[in-house]
């Protein structure tokens, strides 16, 4: 199966090189050319397959570079026990009202980046040997949190690679920055940065592009490569949790195989929401795809008001931070396949985008889109109401970002009637969020987010994850902060 451009269908690679290059030449994503079908054997076999089994079914039919043992391998190790806590790697539990939360939140950093992060140093380092690259690999990450700590424990000594990871030192959570700061591995770096989080994408950016910076790196037998979720090998392994979740319900005698359901996902950059639609492609039955947005409204307004993507407005600071972003860099792969791969028209809207931070969908199609997807969003006086409802009413305690797609669910089923079972991803524990999540219950807040482990605990009587309560008392290793003028310096640490 080749991969293309979603700017530029002439741009054809293997999925090796895909996955290797992070991000196309021409800036685009790369996408593969066709989608493919699980077949009736496919169907007839998952169900009875465990999470990593159904996962390196899913994947194989993506990277047709890797031979089925190869994927087999990978998922073991990506979703062992001892990473997920048990062989229950992505669990769904059923509620009221056709809730059915899928839990993507089991892994070593209690977010769900950890379902595509496990997996990823495995494919990043085959493929660089499959394609006879021989030099040493250094991940450069942005994050606002979750994905830097999640990276971070994916690539932590894994041989051929490095992993620099540069937060905002006012833009993350107290946890957050704990999380990444102590975390261990010879192969670690961890640098904040002056500023707020696009100042720190935009200074890795710099060293991407700059050209004494890549003199540098040659002469010392490495390259660049990249974690975020423009990299494919992080959007395919996500593909596979959605349809492990209704194998699930199908086990459970929920639904019968065949039966509709609709996906909700809380979402950001339309990564994990992206990933769901590609299984519906693959032939999984969804009705509707729910998107949940916090107050950093742009893709409800996408959705509801004819596929206009206005990002000239305020942004908002939120109680679900990780949803806090306004250019929602995966919505182009959905362009890309809605216009039948056409790289002319997504290079165009890319491009508008780029330079009046706004683009309007042709009618044709924006009724496709409209198909396919509702969307709703919520504010945090309501984040906090859908916790304590559904903590009060349902006994489930829920992190922030899952609370935004309850709460969006249960606007939508109102105003449609659609009762529809509902798969809901939920993205992150509830003790990573802790403080919104203690406020939200009316409980006392302690001075610092490690403390406030213990008073949820108190709340609920519920017991937080062992890696976060692993970090108390432990001790920082990383306490660099650079200005961003000086980012080309912090290269030299990797060297
Ligand atoms: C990253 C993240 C999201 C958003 O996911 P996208 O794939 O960017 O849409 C939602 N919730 C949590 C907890 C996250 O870490």
């Amino acid at each position: 199966m080749d991969y293309v451009s979603t700017r530029n269908a002439g741009l054809r690679v293997r999925a090796a090189q895909a996955i290797a290059a992070g991000i196309a030449p021409d800036g685009g994503l790369f996408c593969p050319t066709e989608i493919p079908a699980l077949t009736q054997a496919d169907w007839d076999a998952l169900p009875g397959m465990d999470y990593r089994a159904r996962a390196a079914l899913v994947l194989g039919k993506y990277l047709t570079d890797f031979t089925g043992e190869e994927l087999a391998g990978f998922a073991r190790k990506a979703y062992a026990d001892d990473k997920f806590g048990g062989p229950d790697t992505a669990p769904v539990m059923t509620l009221k009202d056709g809730k059915h939360i899928l839990e993507l939140w089991h892994g070593p950093t209690c977010a769900f980046k950890d379902m595509a992060l496990q997996i990823l140093p495995h494919l990043l380092t085959a493929s660089l040997q499959k394609i006879g690259e021989t030099r040493t690999a250094c991940i450069l990450v942005a994050t606002s949190g979750d994905t830097g700590k999640a990276a971070l424990e994916g690539f932590a000594d894994v041989p051929g690679t490095k992993i620099m990871v540069y937060y905002p030192v006012d833009g993350v959570s107290p946890m957050q920055k704990l999380q990444m700061t102590t975390q261990a591995g010879d192969n670690v770096e961890v640098v904040a940065i002056r500023g707020n989080f696009d100042d720190a994408q935009s200074a890795v950016k710099r060293i991407f592009t700059d050209p004494a910076t890549a003199d540098k790196m040659q002469a010392h037998g490495m390259l660049f490569s990249s974690a975020n979720s423009i990299n494919w090998g992080r959007l395919a392994p996500q593909i596979a949790y959605y349809i492990s979740a209704y194998c699930d319900l199908v086990q459970a005698g929920t639904i019968r195989m065949g039966d509709k359901i609709n996906i909700c996902v809380p979402t950001g950059n339309f990564g994990n929401i992206l990933a769901g639609y590609l299984a519906k492609q693959m032939g999984l039955p969804v009705h509707k795809f729910i998107c949940a947005s916090n107050r950093n409204n742009v893709l409800t307004d996408f959705f509801k008001k004819g596929g206009v993507y206005d990002k000239n407005r305020p942004f908002y600071t939120t109680d679900s931070p990780s949803m806090d972003i306004l250019i929602s860099s995966n919505l182009e792969r959905l362009l890309f396949y809605i216009s039948g791969q056409n790289d002319k028209v997504v290079s165009e809207l890319m491009e508008q985008l780029r330079q009046e931070g706004r683009y309007t969908l042709p009618a044709s199609l924006f009724d496709k889109v409209a198909a396919d997807f509702d969307a709703g969003f919520c504010d945090d006086v309501q984040t906090a109401q859908a916790i304590r409802r559904l903590w009060e009413d349902e006994r489930y305690l829920s992190d922030p970002h899952t609370a935004v797609a309850v709460q969006v669910y249960e606007q939508y089923r109102a105003q449609t009637g659609d009762a529809t079972p509902t798969v809901i991803a939920s993205t992150a524990s509830p003790f990573k969020f802790c403080r919104a999540v203690v406020e939200a219950l009316g409980g006392k807040l302690e001075q610092d987010d490690v403390s406030q482990l213990d008073a949820l605990t108190a709340l609920t009587g519920l017991s937080a994850p062992a890696p976060l309560q692993a970090l108390k008392g432990k001790q920082p290793r990383f306490d660099r902060v650079v200005d961003k003028a000086n980012i080309l310096d912090t290269i030299d640490l990797l060297l």
